[in-house]
């Protein structure tokens, strides 16, 4: 059943079941006011009726009758009986006549008055002592406008509640039609999205609401797919053609020296250029394997507790060994006191290659300026900061740097593979850790890892 659909009997049964109860208090409480009025107006006649009847003053018993002719409006087919209660069996038999059951005469002689109805006819009898002698008086008229008045009021309450039901529902369908007509635009518009065209966004109208929120979240996981389909499509062509020029290189190379008869020289310098691209050939296809190896998650056997400052040094000796150019200022002004929390839990030597990967980027690409590496903790994480004042990277081209292969667009003068980046991602997903670069052209780039302190106990 549609969603729309299920609001809206909800919200109908909801109001049904309200409009129900309320006719139902309406009625009763209609009913019940109307007759104790009746009774009530019963009960003053019957007062009357006997005092006029029965009491011996005779100017008490002409002011009850004037009473009666001049402020009580006769009821409809108002009777009144008086019996004088004396044992006979006769009462019994009158009451009978007039429908009234045995218990009327026992309720009245015990509660001093009773209440009957027959239909449409009321009776109230009342126990009335002049002399210590007991009579019975018994009121009874017909309750014409009230049985009416409770007529109409069931008619109007059969018709009027069904119709409020009818028009809950009506209202309701109307109500979720349009609370649901954003979702049904969002699915239309997600069906027209398929890797064809990616580009295609939801219009959200107002981020604020639920439903806002939904079509954020839909477009940015759009995206992220979008980017990660660019990346999968670049990655084959770019790990082709990196892999095929220093084959290119080589097999060239190769064709010339056996083209014909050369100088040892001539050979000497072919070797050593296929000996350069084999070199790069092999760099990329360990750098290859290692980021399909670290690409698997849960590789956390071989974790041990690690020293993030004296990792640090590390990766600074072997950089500056490998690139005596390089300089690496190392901050540790903002080192913990707590030694604890230096710790962290993961493969030393992956996590080398991963910061080596970044501090030697911020050298490369800082014609080897300054390079700033700060450590410091926040809560259960430790922060690297590695800033260079390097090139930078176009705004544009940020998002696709761990991507493999791809290499920004001003990076033509500098040597490289593309693979580094990705590689160190990768590498700091396994040890539960992140990596988030900020940077802007010709000024410099920032890149701060987050890594998870080891669990102190
Ligand atoms: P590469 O071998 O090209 O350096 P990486 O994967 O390490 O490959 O980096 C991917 C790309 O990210 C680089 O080609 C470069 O465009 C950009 N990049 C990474 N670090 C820096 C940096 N510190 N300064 C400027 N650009 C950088």
């Amino acid at each position: 059943m549609k969603i729309q659909i299920k609001i809206a009997l909800l919200f109908t049964s909801l109001i049904a079941v309200f409009v129900i109860l309320l006719s139902g208090f309406v009625y009763y409480f209609a009913d019940r006011n109307y007759f104790q009025d009746f009774f009530k107006r019963l009960e003053i006649r019957a007062v009357i009726a006997a005092k006029a009847n029965l009491e011996a003053d005779e100017n008490n018993v002409s002011i009850y009758n004037e009473i009666r002719r001049e402020h009580l409006e006769k009821l409809p087919y108002e009777k009144e009986y008086i019996f004088k209660i004396d044992g006979s069996g006769d009462i019994q038999d009158t009451l009978k006549a007039l429908s009234l059951p045995a218990s009327f005469l026992t309720e009245t002689l015990a509660k001093k008055e009773s209440l009957y109805r027959h239909n449409s006819v009321f009776y109230l009898g009342f126990l009335y002592t002049v002399n210590r002698q007991n009579y019975l008086i018994v009121m009874s008229a017909k309750n014409e406008f009230g049985i009416e008045y409770m007529k109409n009021l069931r008619s109007v309450l059969i018709i009027g509640a069904p119709l409020c039901i009818i028009l809950a529902l009506s209202i309701s369908l109307l109500f979720s039609r349009n609370i649901l007509r954003p979702v049904r635009k969002i699915t239309e518009r997600a069906k027209d999205i398929s890797s064809k065209n990616l580009h295609l966004r939801l219009e959200v109208k107002d981020g604020s609401d639920e439903l806002g929120e939904l079509a954020l979240t839909f477009n940015n996981m759009l995206d992220r797919l979008e980017t990660s389909f660019e990346v999968q499509n670049n990655f084959v062509s770019n790990a082709s053609h990196e892999l095929r020029t220093p084959l290119t290189t080589i097999m060239g190379e190769a064709e010339w020296a056996l083209g014909k008869s050369r100088d040892e020289e001539d050979y000497k310098k072919t070797l050593a250029v296929i000996a350069r691209q084999a070199d790069r050939l092999d760099h990329i296809t360990k750098n290859l394997l290692h980021l399909a190896q670290t690409g698997f998650d849960g590789k956390t056997q071989d974790f041990k507790k690690i020293r993030i400052d004296e990792l640090l040094l590390e990766v600074q000796r072997s950089v500056v060994d490998f690139h005596p150019e390089s300089i690496i200022e190392l901050d540790f002004s903002l080192l913990p006191e707590d030694e604890e929390k230096l710790y962290v839990m993961g493969n030393s030597q992956l996590l080398q290659l991963a910061f080596s990967n970044i501090i030697l980027n911020g050298c490369k690409y800082s014609n080897y300026k300054p390079v700033r590496v700060a450590l410091a903790s926040a809560n259960e994480t430790t922060i690297i900061l590695i800033e260079d004042k390097g090139i930078g990277i176009p705004s544009n081209e940020l998002k696709y740097i761990f991507a493999p292969f791809f290499r920004a667009s001003n990076t033509g003068a500098y040597k490289g593979y593309g693979i580094g980046l990705p590689l160190t991602q990768n590498i700091l997903r396994m040890h539960g850790g992140s990596i988030t670069v900020n940077s802007s052209v010709q000024k410099g780039t920032v890149v701060m890892v987050k890594l998870p302190i080891a669990n102190l106990d």
